[in-house]
């Protein structure tokens, strides 16, 4: 659905609140009480489209904000945006664990707070090499064995690459955590205690929120701000530049600071993918941690032992 829709359903909205406003006419007591209850007429008349589809006029003090609705219907996000494949670039010569990343990422999907979407782990690959920090995400598999296994179809891969959870239809089976070989998925335990805003929000697929107890969390690469042109809140909050995000079809990424060509990228700096030998194939790049721009300190592991 593009922004005419969206425009166009808003312009509805605010047409059947209007409508309401004027099925009140009716009434003998204060027909506008339960819109406004405090609201004086402000002179200033609008024009809507009411829910007979007849244009009428209101006064702008009548009216009452639209209520947040979701970009997209459900059954809208389960298809995803055309023309696009998304992919991300997470650059580990860059990354010191500064973790702007998943807090911003908890607190944009309203986590539960003993949850992370993203995880930064202390990695070292053979005794005598060198330790480093590993952001991971979901890798939003192009052969996704988490849909393969969902019994209820809950879990899905869109046309743009996009792997999401429909917590609505989700069962809570779990069998997804399961057949993830990268763990990427976490398990609402308990009833997540949100902020009024988000909690009275429809859920929609495409924000993930508001999450529910019994069912299935992930990075969801953002597919709302995707929608509106802007980055993933990871790749916004990381004040490092480590994750870029693009899309493969137009052969770009960008971490909003820098723009560059993907396919290069990968191939000047020897990008690979996770678990390649699985057949998974990942839509996460990795940049090995080369001409690294910190040392590597694990503060975390003094913190541990202290
Ligand atoms: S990383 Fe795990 S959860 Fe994400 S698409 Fe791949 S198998 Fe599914
Ligand atoms: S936990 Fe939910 S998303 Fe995962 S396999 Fe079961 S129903 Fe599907």
């Amino acid at each position: 659905m593009n922004t005419n829709d969206n425009s166009r359903r808003e312009f509805l909205a605010t047409g059947l609140l209007a409508g309401l406003a004027l099925a009140g006419c009716s009434a003998k007591s204060n027909p506008f009480a339960e819109l406004a209850n405090d609201a004086k007429p402000s002179g200033e008349m609008v024009k809507l489209l009411s829910v007979d589809g007849e244009i009428i006029e209101i006064d702008k003090a009548f009216l009452k904000p639209v209520p947040s609705l979701p970009a997209v219907s459900n059954e809208a996000a389960r298809v995803g945006i055309a023309g696009k494949k998304f992919v991300m670039v997470i650059d580990l010569a860059r990354c010191k664990s500064l973790k702007k990343c998943q807090s911003a990422c908890n607190h944009m999907h309203q986590i539960h707070p003993t949850q992370n979407w993203i995880k930064v782990y202390p990695m070292q690959d053979a005794e005598h090499t060198a330790p480093y920090w590993q952001p991971t995400t979901c890798m939003h598999c192009d052969e996704p064995p988490c849909v393969k296994v969902c019994p209820v179809d809950a879990t899905f891969k869109r046309q743009d690459g996009i792997v999401l959870i429909d917590s609505d239809r989700c069962i809570g089976c779990r069998f997804c955590m399961a057949a993830c070989p990268y763990s990427s998925r976490v398990f609402n335990w308990e009833e997540l205690h949100l902020e009024k805003e988000v909690a009275e929000k429809p859920y929609s697929c495409e924000t993930s929120m508001p999450q529910k107890k019994g069912t299935v969390g992930k990075c969801d690469f953002c597919p709302d701000m995707a929608r509106k042109g802007e980055l993933p809140h990871c790749v916004s909050a990381c004040p490092n530049g480590v994750f870029l995000f693009g899309d493969m079809l137009e052969d770009t990424v960008t971490n909003g600071a820098e723009t560059l060509r993907f396919s290069d990228l990968i191939k000047d700096k020897a990008g690979y993918r996770l678990m390649e030998d699985l057949g998974t194939k990942p839509s996460v790049y990795y940049l090995p941690p080369v001409g690294r721009n910190f040392p590597f300190e694990n503060n975390e592991k003094k913190e541990e032992t202290k």
